[in-house]
């Protein structure tokens, strides 16, 4: 469903319009359109700097020099000496000066703030981001680095470290009204050769509605080797719930862009529709209940001697029956409860004894729903939740294969779910955010490809928000 507030105040008119009245006006999102680039910074600028004690500054350059862009520092800032060692360590070319009003303007504002350690020092992010942000052209970015804090005891550190959370998320909020986007790399010991695929996939158009986010990279599974994401899905055998139409129809074409050979599974019901998918996408369809007591089975059957095993299950069936608590019917709860959750932990169960390859990469999909809860969505917020703590309890399981387990929480996504509600909610769930606009199922399915990717081992059990920064849950 197209979106004509946003369109109307993309105009000359339009924008006037929408300013006089004080009224939100989206920026225009500039998306991916090809597969993951070898080096999708060429070209352009990011201004790196640190803090002082900064301990990823190394890791955080190299990953930025292997994207093309031209690394840029700042003069005389805090942080300054451990971004030059770092820089020399690598044979790393800095240059120029971004506060300089004739320099080219950056894209990207990538910060180390690890060395972070006390509230006094915290006047290091002010020093950095206070002059630059106002030059971040539209649809750029901003990555802060940060030490995971669950994993830190002493008291300052710890503090600190927390409180990139709350400045992320405020920065987020001020920086969306240009398209730009700020997330948060929290890094666990371990975690820092797994950077580089995180902090790309933040950095580039394949995440133009993540932003207010943190993720946290942690060690890879056992056996995982570092690649680039690029080429990284090329012949892996990827199963996909709810293929036919909406997000899982989108899961499936980036999935296939990105050169996975696709399982496309719906209900027999429609089977039509997923045919039409797969036949778009070049892959293959399964029509199939995923509540089917045998699904497991069947799925197995299907892929064992076709395509070798699964290397990535993406668990996206999933229904709404909204009502009342107080009015739902007990069907009304089963169903949902079954098709979004229960369906899920009985196929990967089935799917661990066999189905599944060493080293596969699963996906559920979650919703914001789950996180702040909704008036008429008892039984969907339960799934939803639910899918979050499943991710967490198995994620050590799926590491110990060589694989991973995580979720992505959609916010308010343009597809006939939501085109079913009722204008007056439609149009609040679209405005609610930092990006003033609902998310498009590419957004969804771009998140999905990147935790579908053997290059993010070091994302596991963690639940990423494709929200716009939605206020919902915040
Ligand atoms: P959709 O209704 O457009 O598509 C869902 C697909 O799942 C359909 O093709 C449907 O046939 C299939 N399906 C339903 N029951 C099934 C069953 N028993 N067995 C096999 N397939 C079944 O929905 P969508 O908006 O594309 O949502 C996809 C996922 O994203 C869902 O899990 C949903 O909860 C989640 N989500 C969507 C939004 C949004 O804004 N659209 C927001 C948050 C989360």
């Amino acid at each position: 469903m197209s979106d004509r507030f946003m369109e109307f105040t993309q105009s000359p008119f339009g924008k006037s319009f929408a300013s006089l009245l004080g009224l939100p006006t989206p920026p225009r999102l500039i998306r991916a359109k090809a597969p993951w680039a070898d080096r999708p910074l060429d070209g352009k600028f990011a201004t790196v700097g640190a803090s002082n004690g900064a301990q990823l500054s190394e890791a955080l350059l190299e990953a930025l020099a292997a994207t093309g862009a031209t690394l840029r520092i700042v003069p005389e800032h805090a942080g300054l000496a451990p971004v030059k060692q770092a820089a020399a360590a690598q044979k790393i070319n800095l240059t120029g000066n971004p506060a300089d009003a004739s320099a080219p303007r950056s894209q990207v504002l990538a910060f180390d703030a690890s060395g972070i350690s006390s509230p006094e020092q915290l006047r290091e992010l002010y020093d950095f981001f206070q002059p630059l942000v106002r030059s971040v052209p539209s649809n750029g970015r901003v990555v802060v680095l940060s030490r995971a804090p669950e994993g830190i005891e002493e008291i300052g550190l710890k503090t600190a470290q927390t409180a990139l959370r709350g400045f992320m998320r405020s920065l987020a909020k001020e920086i969306g009204k240009n398209g730009t986007t700020c997330n948060l790399l929290e890094v666990a010991e371990g975690g820092e050769g797994w950077l580089a695929a995180p902090l790309r996939f933040f950095l580039s158009e394949h995440s133009a509605y993540v932003t207010g986010q943190l993720l946290r990279v942690g060690p890879g599974s056992k056996g995982a080797e570092l690649q680039p994401l690029a080429g990284s899905l090329a012949g892996k055998v990827a199963l996909v719930t709810g293929a036919a139409r909406g997000i899982g129809a989108a899961i499936s074409e980036v999935l296939a862009r990105e050169g996975a050979k696709v399982i496309g599974m719906d209900h027999p019901s429609a089977e039509g529709g997923l045919g039409e998918t797969m036949a778009r996408i070049g892959g293959h369809g399964l029509a199939l209940d995923v509540t089917a007591p045998d699904a497991a089975e069947r799925i197995a059957a299907e892929v064992s001697g076709k395509f070798g095993g699964l290397d990535i299950v993406v668990h996206n069936a999933g229904i709404t029956r909204d009502k009342m608590l107080r009015n739902m019917t007990q069907q009304q709860w089963d169903l949902v409860l079954n098709i979004n959750l229960g369906a899920i932990l009985r196929i990967n169960e089935g799917l661990l004894k066999k189905g599944l390859n060493n080293g596969a990469r699963v996906v559920c999909i979650s919703s914001i729903g789950g996180i702040g809860g909704n008036a008429g969505q008892t039984n969907y917020g339960s799934t939803k939740a639910g899918v979050i703590g499943y991710t967490q309890a198995m994620a050590a399981a799926m590491a110990k294969r060589g694989g991973a387990i995580n979720a992505v929480a959609p916010g308010f996504i343009e597809t006939a779910m939501t085109a079913a509600m009722p204008l007056g909610p439609r149009e609040v769930g679209r405005r609610i955010n930092s990006l003033s606009q609902a998310g498009l199922p590419q957004d969804i399915a771009e998140t999905v490809a990147f935790m579908a990717s053997p290059a993010a081992a070091g994302v596991n059990g963690s639940t990423l928000r494709v929200c716009g920064q939605n206020w919902f849950g915040a």
